[in-house]
């Protein structure tokens, strides 16, 4: 089959032939029609997370497809389904799978990090990892990007800043991750205020829910939080940038009492963090890491109801996975990249 082989750090992909895989007996084997593009990509592709990760790597782990074959314990999905993928593989018996947790399982391995992804024809998981999806409309690329561009903010918003309706949220960055998390932050009700450096992610938020906008390269986005809450600042930031300059004013964003999800990163530069504020406000500062299958599940089906819409911006061919990632390394790219194999 034919793949975007990662041969060497901070070199583009290689465009090559690889064998396909053939399933254990508790794993199928799905061809590949949609695989989202993540700036963990690039990530990966520079090097930055290699301890985590074997080359020659085939990474991708937003993937959409049809199931091709089936190993002879499979049960529950057959040839011909159509699913995206939970690609954290929980062990299912640790105390944080058994919590329903799993995307921090004792003995997590993920598709597109631990094992080869989805910048290829094929890809085997286990079985528990599929997650079938509805409507024959419904499209792949579309869906592909559910299991971490949409369940990501989802698990942040639902189940670990607990928003409730009436309450407001300031979302920082609206790209792949940030476009959904204003979604999901209206539809639960929330004030939402949306960050960003560029007009037109501003205007894309808008369109999607956001009721406030801010200019994060403006001289005061701090001050322009305050005067959208009154003065005494948002009950929930979601950080997905992460980085020095942005917690600089996101983190003195929060209401007294309030607190932060980190979704974004910088994995070289780590964030100083005062103390002494966290102390005299009682903020709470928690990471979010994608999400349980449950939740992947529940995503699903509110995309089905057309309560979430994904949205996905620009579209590339397999081979052409270099040119998207430069794009999204570039991050220029509102929304979502996606390959999309048949093109
Ligand atoms: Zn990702
Ligand atoms: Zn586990």
């Amino acid at each position: 089959m034919k793949a975007m082989v990662l041969r060497e750090y901070d070199r583009p992909l290689v465009y090559e032939d690889v064998p396909e895989p053939s399933p254990k007996r508790n794993e199928i084997v799905v061809k590949v029609h949609a695989c989202g593009m993540c700036f963990t990509d690039v990530k990966i592709q520079t090097g930055q997370l290699s301890g985590f990760i074997t080359l020659p790597h085939i990474p991708g782990h937003e993937i959409a497809g049809t199931v091709v074959e089936a190993g002879e314990d499979v049960k529950g999905v057959k040839v011909g389904d159509r699913g995206i993928c939970h690609f954290l593989l929980g062990c299912r018996n640790c105390d944080l799978c058994r919590r329903g947790s799993e995307n921090l399982c004792l003995g997590l391995s993920r598709i597109g990090f631990e094992h080869p992804g989805g910048y290829a024809e094929y890809v085997a998981m286990p079985e528990y990892s599929f997650c079938p999806f509805e409507g024959e409309e419904t499209s792949f690329e579309k869906m592909a990007i559910l299991p971490d561009a949409v369940a990501t903010p989802y698990h942040a918003l639902n189940r670990l800043a607990a928003l409730k309706p009436g309450e407001t949220v300031l979302v920082v960055g609206v790209g792949g991750l940030g476009i959904h998390a204003v979604q999901i932050a209206a539809l639960m009700g929330a004030t939402v205020l949306a960050a960003d450096l560029k007009k037109d992610a501003l205007e894309t938020a808008k369109a999607y829910g956001a009721d406030h906008l801010v200019d994060a390269g403006s001289g005061d986005p701090l001050g322009a939080v305050r005067s959208f809450t009154g003065g005494t600042g948002v009950d929930v930031v979601l950080e997905g940038v992460g980085k020095a300059s942005t917690m600089a004013w996101t983190l003195p964003s929060l209401k007294k009492g309030g607190r932060l999800i980190v979704m974004g990163y910088d994995p070289v530069n780590p964030v100083p963090v005062n103390l002494m504020n966290i102390h005299n406000n009682e903020w709470s500062i928690q990471g979010a890491k994608v999400s349980s299958k449950q939740e992947l599940v529940e995503v699903v089906r509110l995309v089905e109801k057309k309560k979430i819409r994904p949205v996905v911006s620009v579209r590339f061919g397999l081979k052409d996975a270099n040119d998207a990632l430069n794009g999204v390394r570039s991050q220029k790219v509102m929304g979502r990249t996606v390959l999309v194999m048949d093109r």
